[in-house]
């Protein structure tokens, strides 16, 4: 593997950024909703999270109240298109009783330091890491990259973390080699390739962006 420097790195970053100009995410005002967009993220493809997203909101509704007064077999009937269904319903369950527990407000646990927060919604069944740190970079501000297959993928083809290594060692190497402030950029940028050129099969090596400083082009 080629050595990593932050020159590289920021190298790769200003490219992505003229590449995609126009990423970014849209946030939900209540990170309660964040929650249950990320949990119907789990496991499937963004559309399909939203049409399940919209549905709950028309069927079910989004406030914690509405999760907690609903019966898990009609959540699972109205987030059908997301899949898993059952499985989200219940995780959804569980994230509105464990924050009502916590005082009713997703805010109490991003407000507290980085590491407690992140232990704290990992409490909640059903979020992993990935999930917890979306919520915490998107909705609480905290300076962490999260990790998912295809920040993964390449960042690894990209030379930026080493191959077949864990979440946190990709999460903290990425993390080391970027300024807090572009966290989120590195995070959405590594996706946006992902999608577009840097895909699992038949990465479209001839078109990407970062073809000529990428170790793994094909
Ligand atoms: S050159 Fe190929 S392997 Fe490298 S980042 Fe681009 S698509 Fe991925």
């Amino acid at each position: 593997m080629m050595a990593i420097d932050i020159e590289y790195a920021y190298k790769i970053l200003h490219r992505l950024r003229s590449a995609f100009p126009k990423v970014q995410v849209e946030l939900e005002t209540d990170p309660f909703r964040g929650l249950i967009l990320a949990i119907l993220s789990q496991n499937t493809r963004d559309t399909y999270a939203y049409t399940a997203y919209r549905s709950l909101e028309e069927r079910i509704g989004l406030s914690i109240e509405d999760i907690l007064k609903a019966d898990e077999e009609s959540i699972a009937e109205a987030i059908r298109s997301a899949g898993l269904q059952r499985e989200k319903a219940k995780r959804l369950k569980e994230a509105a009783k464990f924050i009502a527990g916590m005082g009713g407000s997703l805010k109490s646990i991003l407000d507290l330091p980085l590491d407690e927060a992140r232990a704290k919604l990992m409490e909640i069944e059903g979020i992993g890491r990935k999930t917890a740190d979306v919520i915490l970079l998107f909705y609480g501000g905290k300076p962490v990259i999260p990790v998912d297959t295809h920040v993964r993928r390449v960042s690894a083809r990209l030379g930026l973390t080493g191959r077949g290594i864990g979440y946190e060692e990709i999460r903290r190497g990425l993390e080391s080699l970027y300024k807090p402030e572009d966290y989120m950029d590195v995070h959405l940028l590594l996706i946006a390739l992902g999608r577009s050129y840097c895909r699992s099969r038949k990465p479209r090596c001839s078109l990407c962006p970062v073809n000529d400083i990428c170790p793994s082009r094909t």
